[in-house]
Order: C-alpha cells, then structure tokens, then sequence
C-alpha cells in the first residue's frame, strides 16, 4: 500500500498577511507525517505527530495559538481515532497542556472511555506525567487581540465569525493499509466556558475506518456536530463515491441544512484523497507517491516532487 497523509490548517478566511505562513505550516506538518509512514510508521504515529507539529505553530487555533474563550481563557478540544480496532480517545476543554493530541492518544490506549473532560481531563494528564504549562505560554499577542476586537464589537461570537478559524487536523493511511484521523482545536473565538465543539465528538470532529476511510474536519462545531460531518462524509463513500463527491455531498447537505461552512480533509482505503471545503479558504497539504500536493483557494491544487532526504 501506497503511504498517505492529508493535512489541514483549519477552513474560513485567513488574512492575506497569514496565507504563506499557514501554507508553510501545513506543508511542514505534512511532509513530517509522511517521512513517518515512509520508514514504514503507522497511520496513527503519522496523524498524531503531524498534530503535534501543528499544535506547537502558534499560527494555528490548537495549542500555542488557540482562541480564547470569552474570559480570554484557553480551552481545548482534540481527538485521535484508530481504524484498525475503531478505538478513540478524546479531550475536552483542557486547559495548561501544550499538545492535547497526545493526551487524546493515551485516553485512547490507557482508559476504558473514549473523552474526558476539563478537570477530570487534567487530572488523568497529570497522572500520565504531562507536564502543566503556564496558560500565557499558549496564548499569543494575535490571539489576545482578536478576542479583545470581537468582545468590544458586541457581535455574537458564533454568527460573527462561522468558519473564520484554524483548527488543524490529519488523516493517514499506512504501508499496511491501517488509517488514522486526528483533529486538535481551541475551539471557537469567544466562546463560552465550557463550550465543547465537534472536535471531541466521535463522527463529528473525526473519523477512521479501515472499511472505508477517514475524515478530519474543521469549520462551524456546531453545524458539523448537527450532521456528524465526519460520519456523513464516510457513509458517502460506503455507497460508493470517492472521496471528493463524499465530502462534496455531505458539506453540501450541511449547507442546505443548516448553513454551515466547513472544510474536510479525506482518505479512502484505496489511498484516494481529497481536500474540500465551502468556507473561503482551507490551508491543507497532502502527500503521496513521492509528490506533496498543496492549497488554499477553492480548486486549487499546487504539485512538487517531495526532494529525496
Ligand atoms: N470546529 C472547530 C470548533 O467548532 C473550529 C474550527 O474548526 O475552526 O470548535
């Protein structure tokens, strides 16, 4: 099998002073995934350190760099997912963690459930020996300046700003044909405590079969939650559309549903992908057979040789 990943930076609108550095951040992640897969790692090493390095780029809405809720507080949502057992493990409203994607891995392999939650949630961390950081070292100037601008505009934050965020997410399929899904976030902007959003959601913020494929997702939570996105994108795909006619349809009916805009990225079993999205923008990047594909306009696919290392 053919090695795979997918990535994404989050789906909305990102600021012309922000496209380069969300495209190099998600190519970067990328190329990271699929160096794992080529020394024969698996799908859900591949996702869930492809994550990590977009967690770690304060230019992304998921560890350093994540929105803040309306008391300008970080919470985080993050899940990972096996396709091989169907096994999941997830986090939410975590605060004072620099990567909630690997705490999501070890809810997945070292509990019996598949999401824990805000102090229950630290306190299995701790327990895991993941050190606490202070919240200020998650937080950035952008991120304090914008929550600032919206709570003195009055706006609800949810009309306000549907789809203007940049969660980051990854999915993978191995040289043994195994397939992973991960999708971290800070949710989001302003909202409010305590708000869990589509990320921590089984079928929602992600999902992966070794049946069929997997999905990650970013955009509106709560429109991606009302049609279990993830799980809609795949049930396309069992009746037998590709990847990109799957996420197609399924935003679409989101769409037409409930107004949502969202982007997706997804991989099928076979090893075909796609990256699609009906917000303005989605940066993501995905690699195969030697070749790293990249973009962040609607149709775009830019293509390169990935250089021998
Ligand atoms: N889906 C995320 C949430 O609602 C936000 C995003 O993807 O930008 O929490």
């Amino acid at each position: 099998m053919l090695p795979v990943i997918v990535a994404h930076g989050g789906a909305g609108y990102i600021l012309p002073d922000r496209e380069a550095s969300a495209i190099a951040g998600v190519r970067e992640a990328v190329l990271h995934g699929y160096s794992i897969l080529q020394r024969g790692g698996t799908a859900l090493d591949a996702v869930e350190e492809t994550v990590v390095l977009l967690e770690n780029n304060p230019k992304f809405n998921a560890g350093c760099g994540s929105v803040l809720n309306e008391l300008g507080e970080v919470e985080m949502d993050a899940i990972i997912m096996d396709g091989k057992t169907l096994n999941s493990g997830a986090v939410s409203a975590i605060r004072r963690i620099a990567n909630p994607i690997k705490l999501s891995r070890l809810v997945m392999e070292k509990t019996s459930h598949l999401c824990l939650t805000d102090q229950g949630a630290s306190r299995f961390a701790k327990e895991m020996g993941i050190p606490e950081v202070p919240e200020e070292s998650l937080i950035t100037e952008y991120s304090r300046m914008r929550w600032q601008k919206l709570k003195e505009s009055g706006l609800d934050p949810v009309e306000t700003q549907m789809g203007k965020t940049g969660t980051v997410g990854a999915v993978a399929i191995d040289s043994e044909g195994n397939i992973a899904s991960a999708t971290s976030t800070g949710g989001m902007l302003n909202k409010m405590v305590g708000r869990v959003g589509d990320t921590p959601c089984i079928g929602c913020g992600a999902y992966a079969d070794n049946q069929v494929g997997a999905v990650s997702p970013t955009g509106h939570g709560e429109a991606i939650m009302k049609v279990t996105l993830s799980r809609l994108i795949l049930f396309h795909m069992e009746q037998g559309k590709s990847p990109k006619e799957a996420a197609d349809a399924a935003l679409g009916y989101m769409y037409e549903r409930v107004q949502g805009l969202a982007g997706v990225v997804v991989v099928d079993k076979t090893g075909d992908w796609s990256a699609r999205f009906n917000s303005r923008q989605m940066s993501w990047a995905a690699a195969k057979n030697n070749q790293l594909h990249y973009g962040i306009y609607k149709d775009q696919i830019n293509t390169e040789p990935i250089p021998k290392t």
